[in-house]
């Protein structure tokens, strides 16, 4: 069922605690975490807890909870002092998406290119 943990996905084990995380920031409803394969200085999912497969579905099923994900992203960008950063959402294989539990990249620290590749 949508927002339900699922047993195969790598984001809610994170959740879950049972697979360590470099956790920077969490809230009732999301987790923030540096990506294992940064493509910046900076590079952090924001995710929310709660298990839906693209971001889209998340805005669909639980809009509030997309909001609380693009609250985080602001939070992580204060805290690591970027004036500038982008937020990507991959939606789709074509896209690059390889984790299908959303999340919000938070890229920064460096020139980002537009538009992007
Ligand atoms: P996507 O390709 O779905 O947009 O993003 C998935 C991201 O998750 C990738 O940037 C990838 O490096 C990151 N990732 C994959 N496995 C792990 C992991 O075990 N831990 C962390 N922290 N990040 C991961
Ligand atoms: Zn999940």
């Amino acid at each position: 069922m949508a927002g339900e943990p699922q047993d195969d996905c790598l984001f809610c084990k994170i959740v879950a605690g049972h697979i360590p995380a470099t956790i920077v920031r969490e809230t009732d409803t999301t987790i923030a975490f540096r990506d294992i394969n940064p493509q910046a200085p900076t590079h952090i999912l924001v995710i929310p807890r709660v298990h839906y497969r693209d971001v889209a579905a998340l805005a669909a099923g639980a809009p509030q909870i997309a909001a609380d994900v693009l609250r985080e992203t602001q939070a992580v960008a204060d805290e690591e002092k970027l004036d500038s950063y982008r937020v990507v959402f991959n939606t789709g294989t074509g896209a690059g998406q390889t984790v299908w539990h959303a999340h919000g990249h938070v890229l920064g620290g460096r020139g980002l290119e537009w538009p992007p590749g």
